[in-house]
């Protein structure tokens, strides 16, 4: 198969959706890989790193999306991309359809494939293709609610780990998922003082077994909510009730019982946040302040990160790739329940109910 990899031109958009060791993959299976000429140095993979790989160098996007048979991108297609997708192109790549409405629009009028990273589904429901995203976020909401604790960037001037004879910072995790979990690692590693919280008991059982002693849990409720904010230093929110809007656990009036300089970083910012005042911030101007309580709400956290983010979504979408690569969308997909679940629109046509669902589009 042809594959193509064109650079990222969303805003901010450092990573790349192949790197060389996965173009290396895909060449020695027979496949041709052509990637856009400097794809990949925001992630720091030279076009010469490319071309020892094995892939052939294009000048620009228009050239990529005329020869490819897939493309592999990593944010959904923008504007100047809608008219270079052609008839019956394999587009693999994060889509998130159901929250724009003129990118649907404009994939059925392409006729491509639209095979959508973040809807590809194990038969347990979990999502394989998101999950090293929240690894990368929560893991980044600890590093950055160290940072903003500091006294200069309005914190409370804590450390997390403490010293020696100084009690260390009291780090709260709202949901014990992925995000959480990997949050919860970071900030035990620190030396914080850890409790992570969820509705989930199965879960909280898990994680009581496999969690260092500094990290405690319970189970999440309006009341310790309440109680347990008073004295947290670091607020992370990730909870997620899926395909809903994330619930509001910390709402305007509970900031007045928290200390100056809490941190909060609400990961769930990309579904809503489940912190009331919360609204979503980019890299370039991270936090904001009410009532003296520090807000971080970056939607792209991974963004930041690229490098590992590119290494850490690679090694999840190249086993998928590889199969459509081999055997082609259509038996790649009848054989493949994850990947069936991740068609969403084919050619013309959408398939997935929750995106038909959302634009009454019928189904
Ligand atoms: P997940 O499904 O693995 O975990 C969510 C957890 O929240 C579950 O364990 C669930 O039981 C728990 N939960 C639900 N309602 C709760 C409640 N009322 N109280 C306490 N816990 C509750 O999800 P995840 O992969 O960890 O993702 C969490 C959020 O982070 C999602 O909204 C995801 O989109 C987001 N995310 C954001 C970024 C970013 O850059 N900002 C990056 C990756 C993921």
């Amino acid at each position: 198969m042809i594959i193509g990899v064109p650079k990222e031109i969303k805003n901010n958009e450092n990573r790349v959706a192949l790197t060389p060791a996965g173009t290396q993959e895909l060449v020695k299976r027979g496949h041709t890989v052509h990637v856009q000429s400097t794809a990949g140095v925001g992630s720091g993979f030279s076009d010469e790193q490319y071309v020892s790989a094995g892939a052939k160098l294009l000048p620009d996007a228009a050239s990529v999306f005329a020869i490819a048979e897939m493309i592999m991108k990593v944010k959904e297609p923008v504007e100047q991309e809608y008219n270079l997708i052609r008839k019956d192109q394999l587009v693999f790549t994060y889509f998130h359809f159901a929250s724009y409405e003129p990118l649907a629009k404009a994939m059925i009028a392409t006729g491509a494939v639209c095979l959508a990273y973040e809807t590809v589904e194990r038969i347990d429901g979990s999502l394989p293709l998101l999950i090293p995203m929240s690894e990368v976020a929560g893991r980044m909401a600890i590093q950055e609610g160290a940072k903003y604790l500091e006294k200069p960037l309005k914190g409370r001037g804590i450390l997390l780990g403490g010293v020696p004879g100084v009690r260390p910072a009291k780090v709260l995790i709202l949901g014990g998922g992925v995000v959480g979990t990997n949050a919860a690692k970071i900030a035990a590693g620190m030396g914080a003082d850890v409790t992570i919280m969820d509705l989930n008991i199965t879960r909280l059982r898990y994680l009581d077994d496999v969690m260092p002693k500094n990290v405690h849990t319970i189970v999440s409720n309006e009341y310790t909510i309440r109680e347990m904010i008073k004295d947290s230093d670091l607020i992370i929110g990730g909870v997620l009730v899926p395909g809903a809007k994330a619930p509001k656990l910390i709402t305007r009036d509970m900031l007045k019982s928290m200390r100056p300089g809490t941190v909060l970083v609400d990961v769930a910012v990309d579904q809503g946040g489940c912190i009331e005042t919360c609204r979503p911030t980019t890299h370039e101007d991270p936090t904001f302040i009410i009532d003296d309580v520090v807000h971080y709400c970056v939607a792209n956290m991974p963004g930041a990160v690229p490098y590992t983010s590119t290494l850490a979504l690679t090694n999840a979408t190249l086993p998928y790739a590889i199969r459509l690569a081999n055997q082609g969308w259509k038996k790649a997909a009848q054989e493949n329940m994850e990947l069936r679940n991740g068609l969403n629109v084919i050619q013309g046509e959408v398939v997935y109910k929750a995106v038909a669902d959302a634009f009454g589009l019928g189904y």
